[in-house]
């Protein structure tokens, strides 16, 4: 049977957030430097990713949020058979309302109702928090901090689309997807990264797009059709010019990741989950013992 300290894990959660606010993963880092790489030195563009990338650093030795938006925070929770979620949820919660104390992560928790912000970043719904039971015998969180700009971009799509000439196939697929960014320009805080769910429901395809978004960067998707979509929509979708922010430049994306689900014959729903530059997930594994790890 699992066992673990709560005030431990507590704590230990509170670090993973400060890392999810603080600390943008290597491989996004790398993505922006090898973009930079790529523009002329005095383009608008190769400035816009020396800011960035000034600001990553800045945000890690000080310990500051990489962004004021400290976005939804998005868990996916996998555990062991027998661990109660009730009880990890409610760790995940004071762990979220200290992050606010210590200003790792801005109150972002609106009522919709009142229009008030509950202070402590905890509402309905917030943080979002999903759990998977697997076989392995210890504990995987996972977490991103998905910003406002980004997600107001989000969206979704039902083949076939008329007016995109998009049938229900993946070169239906395609041309949405290619519609999405082009809609964006720099709005959703350029460049970004996609997470594409295809098919399901509207809930589940919105949630296969956003998982997608746990993917590292250069990872290939297992799927040769899906892979090979993936590859063929970061080269083009990079021709649009949008550039970081929409200054302009040969990076509108980072990355292009794709999930599929079955779904009903009537229906066929692709939906992209955009994310922006300040790309901020990390995980934490937990073994019984109280043993952690980051990544
Ligand atoms: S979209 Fe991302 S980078 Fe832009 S303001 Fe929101 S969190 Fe920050």
């Amino acid at each position: 049977m699992f066992k673990y300290d709560e005030g431990v894990l507590k704590a230990q959660l509170l670090e993973l957030i400060r890392l999810a606010a603080t600390d943008l993963p290597k491989d996004v880092v790398d993505s922006i430097k090898a973009a930079q790489q790529n523009e002329p030195p005095d383009s608008a563009a190769h400035n816009v990713f020396g800011m960035l990338l000034k600001n990553v650093e800045l945000a890690r030795n000080e310990s500051i949020p990489i962004c004021q938006d400290t976005g939804t925070n998005i868990y996916l929770v996998h555990i062991p058979e027998g661990i109660s979620m009730r009880k990890l949820t409610a760790l995940i919660l004071e762990s979220t309302s200290e992050a606010v104390d210590k200003s790792y992560l801005r109150p972002n928790a609106v009522d919709s109702i009142t229009g008030k912000n509950s202070g402590n970043n905890i509402g309905e719904g917030q943080p979002f928090i999903h759990f998977e039971e697997w076989d392995n015998d210890f504990i995987e969180f996972n977490l991103m901090l998905k910003g406002g700009g980004c997600e107001n971009v989000s969206t979704q799509y039902k083949l076939p689309d008329v007016g995109l000439d998009a049938g229900r196939d993946l070169d239906g697929v395609y041309k949405v997807i290619v519609d999405a960014v082009n809609e964006a320009q720099g709005l959703g805080c350029a460049p970004g990264i996609l997470g594409i769910g295809i098919g399901g429901d509207r809930t589940s395809s919105h949630q296969t797009a956003k998982n997608q978004l746990f993917r590292k960067l250069p990872d290939t998707n297992s799927n040769p059709e899906l892979a090979q979509l993936e590859t063929k929509l970061l080269i083009n979708l990079n021709k649009l010019g949008v550039g970081p922010m929409g200054f302009g430049g040969k990076t509108t994306v980072l990355g292009v990741k794709m999930g599929a689900m079955h779904r009903l014959p009537a229906s066929f729903f692709v939906s992209v989950s955009y994310m922006c530059w300040a790309y901020r997930r990390h995980s934490m594994i937990v073994k019984a013992g109280g043993e952690v790890s980051y990544d």
